[in-house]
């Protein structure tokens, strides 16, 4: 069975991590590379991205409206509430899948005081744009890079833009790591104060347990045991396609926490092979491309000019997505189904019909550098027979 994620780590790299843990300071050095690859002055590292963002709220300290995409991974949105400021949204465009200059002018109030261009999938937004629009304003300008590390945007690294960008080490992200993520930025003032608040933070997660998730992940997405997974997932998640997800009602106890010294070592080293993990995910999506272009009941996403994105996994709008989504699971394949929400219904707010009608069609194919290229040639193939199949 094809799984819809799979770790980019292997299980020397988490020997090697093991190790490598136990001798030099590798968060330091985590810390160091990121600063050169971003030619950022600061570089803070925790247990998410959605930690990352918290901090950062805190320590700017202007609550009010935080601007975002409703269709976002809803972490987003619960990070923002829970560091005091409130959600506002934006609506995004259907083809690209990202909020555009005119969205965000829209959703634009006296009270928004952070905005945060999110680049949905590692697929660039029209930055430039986005940035000219909040810089009028005087909008704190926060790059979403969470799932798009080495995407760039007219040949410029993407998250190079904004005053402050975060980057995610999930195990669904470029670089799967576990929990963990960065915050970059070059002022002064708010790194010093999330400097102070990092010093105040939690335990991270301990060498045991997240060696354990490590391990399990990887154990979890191997092909022979996929279809367990998959129904231990199934039992325990139930298999909704579209779903509003309930708001949070307190922050949980040790949300504030420092990414892990394992973590810091299992990514280090994957960033020394980024340039061949982007261009097998690049790859791959040029193979859907090719594929699957101008075939009826099948809507590719649309990529600005001149950009490169990072694919955390390459996304397929269908109108009935059910349907598709069985006719591939007979065939063993399974996609994702990222995001099947609109964050904007969480909090009872109306008015984004293209998140709705992304959240109700759109699936996820597979882009993890271990994926070959037959195998996703076979998804194409699989693909093609489905409005016969579906008719
Ligand atoms: C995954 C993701 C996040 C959350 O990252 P975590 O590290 O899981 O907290 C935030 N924003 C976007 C766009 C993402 O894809």
């Amino acid at each position: 069975m094809i799984p819809r994620y799979a770790p980019t780590y292997t299980y020397s790299d988490v020997l090697r991590s093991l190790s490598g843990c136990l001798l030099g300071d590798v968060v330091d050095d985590l810390r160091c590379r990121l600063a050169r690859l971003y030619k950022v002055k600061h570089v803070f590292l925790f247990g998410g991205a959605r930690v990352a963002l918290y901090a950062l709220l805190r320590a700017y300290d202007r609550p009010g409206g935080v601007l975002g995409p409703a269709y976002n991974c809803w972490a987003v949105p619960e990070a923002v509430l829970h560091a005091g400021y409130s959600p506002v949204f934006a609506d995004i465009d259907y083809n690209s899948l990202n909020m555009t200059a005119s969205t965000v002018e829209q959703s634009i109030s006296p009270d928004t005081t952070v905005v945060l261009i999110t680049h949905q999938f590692g697929i660039p937004c029209d930055v430039d744009e986005i940035l000219r629009v909040s810089r009028r304003y005087g909008i704190l300008v926060v790059e979403d890079a969470a799932a798009a590390i080495g995407a760039k945007f007219r040949g410029r690294l993407v998250g190079s833009f904004g005053d402050a960008t975060l980057i995610s080490f999930k195990i669904t992200k470029v670089i799967s790591g576990g929990v963990g993520g960065a915050l970059l930025t070059d002022n002064d003032e708010l790194a010093y104060k999330v400097d102070r608040l990092l010093q105040a933070a939690t335990a991270p997660e301990s060498y045991c347990r997240s060696l354990a998730k490590t391990v399990a992940w990887k154990i979890a997405t191997s092909s022979w045991l996929y279809p367990a997974t998959l129904f231990g997932y199934r039992a325990l998640r139930g298999e909704r396609m579209f779903e509003v997800v309930a708001p949070p009602t307190e922050i949980p106890a040790s949300f504030l926490t420092p990414c892990s010294r394992f973590l810091a070592a299992l990514v280090l080293m994957q960033l020394d092979r980024l340039d061949w993990n982007l261009s097998r995910r690049r790859r791959l999506a040029q193979i859907y491309r090719e594929e699957l272009s101008g075939h009826s009941g099948l809507t590719l996403p649309a990529v600005p000019e001149d950009c490169s994105p990072a694919w955390t996994q390459f996304p397929l709008l269908v109108n009935d997505k059910r349907a598709f989504y069985k006719h591939m699971q007979r065939n063993r394949i399974d996609l994702s189904w990222t995001h099947r929400y609109s964050c904007a219904d969480s909090l009872g707010l109306n008015g984004f019909p293209n998140t709705q009608r992304a959240a109700q069609t759109l699936l996820g194919l597979p882009t993890y550098p271990s994926l070959p290229d037959e195998r996703a040639r076979y998804i194409c193939a699989v693909a093609k027979e489905y409005p016969s199949a579906m008719r």
